[in-house]
């Protein structure tokens, strides 16, 4: 017989037989003494281990000598009508309609509807069994799938992790105010060079010839419309320099040319 289970409602009041004196509940595994009374087997058990003397021990209702060895003795008939006895679920008062006998009693409460559960979600609440799919759907730790990068989080981590984190979460950009860009695409959106972002600062396209000038992309096409003098100028100034570093080379070249030719020029000399 396993341990006896907390709480057992029984249908009606029992019969004070079916009670231990010692525990005051009903006889678990019950013993019968010589003298005729019953004690569940763990209550006499642990009284008799403190009290016996050269194997005698007393009844502790009526204080008769028994020997330990030779007059204890189970009762299976009594056992039986122990098990007989009509319960009913300790959840009768949350709905459980179950009555049985108390030998179901344990295999019930393992499976009745009405017995509460830890989330399996591990969300610290428990949870009727009957109610546990409903609480699953609604549970803060349930595991749900990012609408965006479809990477499975909890549910309470959810909003921070589209706020803070998810790649693929669309973003406002800061400077210019497009909405709907994921933000991983926010980088190249404002890159200086290959975004898009009309609010990015930008240098002019002839800043190698010279223009200092700046300012958001969008600007850009007023700049380039506004003064086209200036950066033909700045072209023309480019040229110009080029073909005087090309004359420059030119004559240099010239030069070692001549100096190469006179060095062919000199008669070879053979050693005798
Ligand atoms: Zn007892
Ligand atoms: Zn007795
Ligand atoms: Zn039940
Ligand atoms: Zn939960
Ligand atoms: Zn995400
Ligand atoms: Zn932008
Ligand atoms: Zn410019």
């Amino acid at each position: 017989m396993s341990g006896r289970p907390d709480d057992i409602d029984f249908e009606e009041e029992i019969d004070r037989k079916y009670i231990c004196p010692i525990c005051l509940a009903v006889l678990w595994d019950p013993v019968q003494t010589l003298c005729g009374h019953r004690f569940c087997k763990l209550c006499l058990g642990g009284l008799v281990r403190g009290s016996w003397r050269f194997g005698m021990s007393r009844c502790p209702v009526d204080k008769k000598f028994f020997s330990v060895t030779a007059d204890l003795f189970e009762d299976n008939a009594f056992k039986r009508e122990v098990l007989s006895l009509r319960v009913k679920c300790n959840n009768h008062n949350i709905g459980c309609n179950w009555k049985g006998e108390l030998r179901d009693y344990q295999g019930h409460i393992g499976s009745c509807s009405y017995s509460q559960e830890n989330c399996v979600y591990g969300c610290g609440i428990r949870v009727k069994r009957l109610e546990h799919d409903d609480h699953k759907q609604v549970c803060h730790q349930r595991p749900v799938n990012c609408e965006h990068c479809d990477e499975q989080i909890f549910y309470a981590d959810l909003t921070k992790h589209q706020v803070l984190m998810c790649e693929h979460f669309p973003v406002q950009c800061t400077l210019c105010g497009q909405t709907g860009i994921k933000r991983k695409d926010i980088s190249s959106h404002i890159d200086v060079n290959t975004g898009d972002c009309p609010q990015t600062i930008i240098p002019c396209k002839y800043a190698s010839y010279g223009c200092q000038f700046q300012d958001k992309r969008r600007c850009m096409s007023d700049h380039y419309t506004a003064d086209p003098d200036h950066h033909i100028l700045l072209l023309v100034q480019h040229n110009a320099s080029q073909d005087r570093k090309i004359a420059e080379l030119t004559s240099q070249m010239e030069k070692l040319m001549s100096i190469a030719k006179n060095v062919v020029k000199k008669p070879v000399k053979w050693r005798n």
